[in-house]
């Protein structure tokens, strides 16, 4: 055989079979993961040229996945109150931002409705505030919370961005500031929408993702705020080999609560609490990297379920 020809075939067989690198992955997971939670982000708390080396690591993925913004830029910034415990001086107010991904829909109607994937990607930097778990001042790496979520947003993007010739539907991929100051990124963007909040017709939430258990289980609120949202969550996720835990109601607890409060239909995903929620020791090694892959393809395979149909979509009320 000659030398190119040689070439040719094992090149082609190499790319037969390796996985596409638009999949969602394990390693891909692990690397953004382990990205977030390294020390250089200090705990990823709002402000400061730390909180912007954080925001260019997801702007630059979106960009290499080809997902542009909507608009001029990925950043929606916003000026932010840090908590403080009781007792302690106010500190001063800080900028930070979200950050927005686009994909457009192909129906010349239905993309105008859009779907938003959202997760926070801030934590509580070295701790001692008042959601703190733990009284030690530490880097908390919120390998979990929510750096699990974040790294889930990207990789189900990446996905949806080859995918994105059978959406209908158009999709804001947003990765929120602020979250544990106060749910105030996905705040400032209910009270700042980029596009009408009517045009919204659902947005899910992924916060503490990670640490799927044995049994499987993934728990999530808001099913029943769509019409026939509860088969639908409990069928594709026991098609992936998930027990998912499907609440109608209980909106609760993080950034899909925004969207809530202003009449949009919401699912609010994570995974369990565990002993080192908001504590220094919520960290990477704990993840289970396998378990958060098929929670990735779970969510993704919701999001086509309603981005890639014309199913009717409609606000429900739960109590
Ligand atoms: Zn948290």
């Amino acid at each position: 055989m000659n030398k190119q020809l040689f070439l040719f075939i094992s090149l082609s067989l190499i790319f037969y079979l390796a996985p596409a690198q638009t999949d969602i992955t394990v390693p891909e997971l692990k690397e953004h993961i382990q990205y977030l939670t390294s020390d250089k982000n200090a705990g990823r708390y709002p402000g400061g040229h730390l909180n912007r080396q954080v925001v260019r690591y997801i702007e630059h993925q979106f960009k290499e996945f080809g997902i542009g913004p909507f608009g001029k830029s990925y950043k929606q910034p916003f000026k932010t109150q840090l908590r403080v415990k009781e007792g302690n001086p106010p500190k001063k107010d800080v900028k930070t931002w979200n950050i927005i991904g686009y994909i457009e829909g192909g129906d010349p109607q239905l993309k105008d409705e859009f779907i938003v994937l959202g997760a926070h990607y801030d934590h509580l930097g070295f701790g001692g505030g008042p959601s703190s778990k733990s009284d030690k001042i530490a880097i908390h790496p919120g390998a979990d919370d929510n750096a699990s979520g974040t790294a889930a947003l990207l990789e189900i993007a990446e996905k949806l961005e080859a995918h994105k010739d059978s959406l209908k539907r158009s999709v804001l991929l947003i990765a929120f500031g602020a979250e544990e100051q106060g749910l105030l990124g996905s705040k400032y963007f209910t009270e700042n929408p980029i596009v009408p909040l009517s045009q919204i017709v659902l947005m899910i939430n992924m916060d503490m993702v990670g640490r799927l258990n044995d049994q499987n289980q993934v728990y999530m609120g808001g099913a029943g705020t769509f019409p026939g949202g509860m088969d639908l969550m409990t069928e594709l996720g026991e098609a992936e080999g998930l027990s998912p835990i499907v609440h109608a109601g209980s909106v609760g607890g993080s950034d899909h609560v925004s969207f809530y409060k202003k009449g949009i239909s919401v699912l609010g995903l994570h995974t369990g609490g565990h002993p080192q929620y908001h504590t220094p020791e919520d960290t990477a090694d704990l993840i289970n990297y396998q378990g958060e892959k098929k929670v990735c393809e779970y969510i993704y395979h919701v999001l086509m379920a309603v981005a890639a149909t014309d199913r009717p979509m409609q606000f429900i009320p739960q109590d």
